[in-house]
């Protein structure tokens, strides 16, 4: 594998990588980059942890460095979350750290005060926007922006975005956009309808594809098959090990997070929580802490599941077995990130069976299942009936219903 001097990147970018302790390319940035490079449109498909952030930051920069001073935005990274948003626009500082290059991150919830800021930023050509579709639909509605010379446009975890009905967003974003631009669009899982959107807005795209989205080896997998009521019982018995510095624990709805999470404090264990009911400021706050190791445990709906990247997890439980079976593989991802080595541990009760079954599935081969503590008393036997597991469609995130009090996690 070629290290980062193969790419012929501009010398200010190289100094950004050693800042970063970047090496060598991982397998989809010693893919992707070089065709962005060429100008080449570009679809990306590999699972979390794979260095896709990079990927695209990366050829970015370089272009922004060489090309003549603009006074316009040239790329405009959208992404689902607040917390990815934040996330890419530390990384893109990072690598840029010693270039001639402006940035924002534009996503909701802040003040008017942000706003006026976010502004700006937009109406003074800053090089690079990272945001949330809501929130850059707001600013272009209101006609200062200006993306007449915009190069790039890149939608990252665009699975994501699509799961969380942002489809409609970002075909209007896009009408704002030059029609002769280079996009590239990077997702985990590559379900039909990201095929379709590719096809809607990407012009022959390279496709690149990282193998099949499996956890790594090192993770450690485990489950326990258990009736509902035993779950509560038995989570203290699986944080109990001291050394497990930092624990991560998901929940399916946010009324069983806070459920989780009181259950714990009561018990004087050191727990945090995040889910949607959290004003902006918090939810930063909290993932700052927990990032920082300040708070042991978070217990979280799956919004930190993708692509947040909080390194060194030790342990990942998922109190409810993820709908999807490509959740429990991001989910799990958020362990053994790099070298270390890190431990799942799912939860299996009586009416999720199938759900669980569904995941070995898909992971070709099957979690082990512990044996409950005698205290827990017997659980249910595993016995998925093989039906395949009917899900729902998943309305909660669905953009409409969110100002209807549809649920939100
Ligand atoms: P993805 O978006 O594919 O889930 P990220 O871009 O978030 O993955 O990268 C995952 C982690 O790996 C991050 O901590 C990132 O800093 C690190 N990383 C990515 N590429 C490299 C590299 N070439 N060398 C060292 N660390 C890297
Ligand atoms: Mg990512």
């Amino acid at each position: 594998m070629p290290d980062f001097s193969f790419f012929g990147f501009d010398e200010k970018v190289m100094l950004g990588l050693e800042a970063m302790r970047f090496e060598k390319p991982t397998d989809i940035q010693s893919q992707v980059i070089p065709e962005v490079m060429k100008g080449s449109d570009v679809i990306g498909c590999a699972q979390t942890g794979t260095g896709k952030t990079a990927a695209f930051l990366l050829p970015v920069i370089d272009h922004i460095i060489k090309k003549p001073e603009t006074e316009k935005t040239c790329a405009l990274i959208v992404v689902p979350t607040r917390e990815l948003a934040v996330q890419i626009a530390q990384q893109l500082e990072g690598f840029s750290y010693f270039a001639p290059l402006s940035s924002i991150a534009i996503y909701g919830g802040g003040t008017g005060e942000v706003y006026a800021n976010e502004k700006r930023a937009l109406t003074s050509g800053v090089d690079v926007v990272v945001c949330t579709p809501g929130r850059m639909i707001s600013h272009l509605n209101l006609g200062y922006v200006d993306f007449s010379r915009l190069e790039f446009l890149i939608l990252d975890e665009a699975d994501r975005m699509l799961d969380m009905g942002f489809f409609d967003d970002i075909m209007k974003i896009i009408s704002f956009l030059p029609k002769k631009r280079q996009s590239l669009l990077f997702s985990a899982t590559m379900p039909p309808k990201i095929r379709e959107l590719s096809r809607k807005i990407l012009d022959k795209p390279a496709e690149i594809n990282i193998g099949l989205a499996t956890p790594p080896e090192k993770i450690h997998q485990e489950a326990y098959v258990v009736y509902e009521t035993q779950k509560i019982e038995l989570l203290p018995m699986l944080i109990a090990d001291r050394t497990m510095k930092s624990i991560l624990i998901f929940g399916a709805t946010k009324t069983g997070v806070k459920q989780i999470s009181r259950q714990l404090k009561k018990e004087n264990h050191d727990v945090d929580e995040i889910h949607s009911d959290l004003e902006q400021k918090e939810r930063e706050a909290v993932m700052n802490r927990f990032k920082s190791r300040q708070t042991r445990i978070l217990v979280a709906t799956d919004i930190v599941s993708r692509g947040i990247d909080i390194d060194d997890i030790d342990l990942v439980i998922n109190y409810d077995v993820p709908n999807d079976a490509e959740d429990y593989v991001h989910r799990i991802g958020r362990t053994a990130r790099a070298e270390n080595l890190g431990k799942a541990c799912t939860l299996i009760g009586l009416k999720e069976q199938e759900k669980f079954a569904g995941i070995e599935k898909l992971l070709k081969r099957e979690i082990a299942k512990m044996p409950l503590p005698d205290k827990i008393g017997q659980g249910p036997e595993y016995k998925p009936s093989g039906k395949k597991h009917i899900r729902k469609p998943k309305r909660r995130f669905q953009k409409r219903g969110r100002k209807t009090g549809t649920k939100r996690r």
